[in-house]
C-alpha cells in the first residue's frame, strides 16, 4: 500500500485507496488557474461543450490572472483580456486578478502579476491539494507540496463544467540534492544541472521530486525555482514535502486547515540521484535548449547585449535581492532589464534595504533601467511594443526558464539561462560572466 506523496494526493482527490503509476484515474481538482492568453479559448470551449449559459463548476475554485500581454497596444492582445473580463463578471469568478488601468498598474489594488508567483503570494498554493492551470509552469506550485500541473484548454473547460479530469498517475523521479549550497550557487543552477543531466525529455510524464538537506536549507522561493523548470525536462510536476519553511511561508496567506501529504516510508520510486551541490559550479542554457548546458567560465568570451532579470523563475523578491547583492557599487555595461513577477515584488523593491539603499536605488546607481510594471513581459515574447523584447538578434542573459528560437522575440536572438547571480555578473562585464568574480 505504499505510495509516494504524489500519488497519495492523487488517491486523496479520487477516492482511492491505493493509486499505481500508470493507472488512468478521474481526479477531483481544488483550484483551477488560467489568464489572458489561455482563458479567451478555454472559455469558448466551455461555452461550446457546455452552453452559452452554462455555470463553471464552482465560482470559488477558478483563479482568473491576467498577465501574459497586458501593458501592450496590441488590439487582439486587449480583446483577450476584455473576454477574461466579461467571463469573470458573469460567472462571478471570486479569485479575478484584474487590471483595468494599463497605463498605471499600480491603481489597480486587484492586479497582481505572474500567475505562478501570484498564487504563491495570495494563499492557493495548498499542501496536499489538486491544482490544475491552463499555463506548463503550473509545475511552480508543487513546492508548497500540493499537486499541480499544467493542461490543455479542452481539458480545462471540461475541468471548468464539471471539476474534475482523467488524470494518468505519473511515477517518480526523485532527486536528493545534500550539501551546504555554495555562496556562488542559486537553485537555479541546480536545476539547469539536473535539466543538463537528463535532457528535456528526461522526465516526460513523471513526477520529478526534490529531496535532500539543500532543498530543505532552501527558501521558498528557491524552491519554486527548482519545481517551475521540472517542465523544461517534461516532467508532469515537480513536489517538495512541505515542512516549517512552507507552514510560515503559508500562514496569514491561507486557511491553516489543510493537510499536508508525506511519501509513505516504502514508497517505490522511479528512480533516485543523488547530487553533492559543494561540488557544483554556476551553469547557463546556451542558445536554444534549456539542457544545453555550460559551465559559466566556459563562456567569458560570449559577448552579450542585454540582461534580463524577471518571469515566474527569476522575478521573485529573492531573485532580485541576489542580483542586487553582486551588482551593488558596479556599473552595469549593458542594457539590463528589470521585470518584477509581481506588483508586491515591485513594491518590495522599492522598501528591502541592503546596507541603507533600496534595492531599485542599488540597480538604478549601477545604471539598470527602471523597474517595468510587474508581468510576464519579454519572457515569452509577446506583441512587438512589449517591454524588454528581443526585437533584434541579440544575445541576452536572461533569468527567465526558455531559450528556444524566438521565445523572447525575434528568432535569431541567443538566450542564456542563468541564475540572478550569474545574470548580474555578466551585466557588469558584457559578457558570460562567473559570479565568484564578484563575490
Ligand atoms: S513569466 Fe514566462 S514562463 Fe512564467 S508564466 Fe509568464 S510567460 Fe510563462
Amino acid at each position: 500500500m505504499s505510495m509516494t506523496l504524489t500519488e497519495k494526493i492523487l488517491a486523496k482527490a479520487a477516492k482511492l485507496a491505493k493509486v499505481s503509476p500508470g493507472d488512468n484515474i478521474w481526479v477531483n481538482a481544488d483550484l483551477l488557474m488560467t489568464h489572458d492568453v489561455a482563458g479567451p479559448s478555454t472559455i469558448g470551449i466551455f461555452k461550446q461543450e457546455f452552453g452559452i449559459n452554462a455555470k463553471v463548476w464552482n465560482r470559488n475554485k477558478i483563479v482568473i490572472i491576467p498577465d501574459h500581454y497586458i501593458f501592450t497596444a496590441d488590439k487582439r492582445a486587449n480583446r483577450n483580456l476584455e473576454t477574461v473580463r466579461e467571463f469573470a463578471i458573469e460567472q462571478e469568478i471570486k479569485y479575478f486578478y484584474d487590471i483595468k488601468d494599463n497605463s498605471h498598474f499600480q491603481a489597480n489594488p486587484d492586479y497582481k502579476g505572474v500567475c505562478h508567483i501570484a498564487l504563491a503570494q495570495e494563499g492557493h498554493t495548498i499542501p496536499g491539494q489538486v491544482l490544475f492551470g491552463t499555463d506548463s509552469h503550473t509545475c511552480n506550485a508543487g513546492a508548497f507540496g500540493l499537486f499541480a500541473t499544467g493542461i490543455g484548454h479542452t481539458d480545462a473547460a471540461f475541468l471548468m463544467g464539471t471539476g474534475k479530469l482523467l488524470l494518468k498517475v505519473p511515477a517518480t523521479m526523485r532527486f536528493i540534492l545534500s550539501g551546504e549550497m555554495p555562496n556562488y550557487l542559486l537553485a537555479k543552477d541546480l536545476i539547469l544541472h539536473i535539466i543538463g543531466d537528463i535532457g528535456v525529455s528526461g522526465a516526460t510524464y513523471r513526477t520529478m521530486e526534490f529531496a535532500g538537506d539543500t532543498v530543505e536549507q532552501m527558501t521558498m522561493e528557491e524552491r519554486m525555482t527548482l519545481c517551475n523548470m521540472v517542465i523544461e525536462a517534461g516532467g508532469k510536476n515537480g513536489v517538495i514535502a512541505p515542512d516549517r519553511t512552507t507552514f510560515e511561508y503559508l500562514q496569514g496567506r491561507t486557511q491553516p486547515s489543510f493537510e499536508p501529504v508525506y511519501n509513505d516510508v516504502n514508497a517505490r520510486f522511479f528512480s533516485d540521484r543523488s547530487y553533492d551541490v559543494t561540488k557544483l559550479e554556476p551553469l547557463v542554457a546556451k542558445p536554444h535548449s534549456p539542457d544545453n548546458r555550460e559551465l559559466v567560465r566556459n563562456c567569458r568570451d560570449v559577448m552579450i547585449d542585454r540582461v534580463y532579470i524577471g518571469s515566474c523563475t527569476g522575478g521573485k523578491i529573492a531573485d532580485f535581492i541576489h542580483a542586487a547583492k553582486i551588482i551593488k557599487g558596479h556599473q552595469v555595461k549593458v542594457p539590463t532589464y528589470l521585470v518584477p513577477a509581481t506588483q508586491k515584488v515591485y513594491k518590495d523593491l522599492f522598501c528591502i534595504k541592503k546596507d541603507g539603499q533600496t534595492l531599485s536605488e542599488i540597480f538604478l546607481n549601477a545604471g539598470c533601467m527602471e523597474p517595468a510594471p510587474p508581468s510576464c513581459a519579454a519572457c515569452v515574447g509577446g506583441p512587438l511594443d512589449t517591454f524588454g523584447r528581443l526585437n533584434e538578434p541579440q544575445v541576452c542573459v536572461s533569468t527567465t526558464n526558455r531559450n528556444f528560437p524566438g521565445r523572447m522575440g525575434n528568432k535569431q536572438a541567443q538566450i542564456y539561462l542563468a541564475s540572478p547571480y550569474t545574470a548580474a555578473a555578466s551585466a557588469i562585464t558584457g559578457y558570460v560572466t562567473d559570479p565568484r568574480d564578484f563575490i
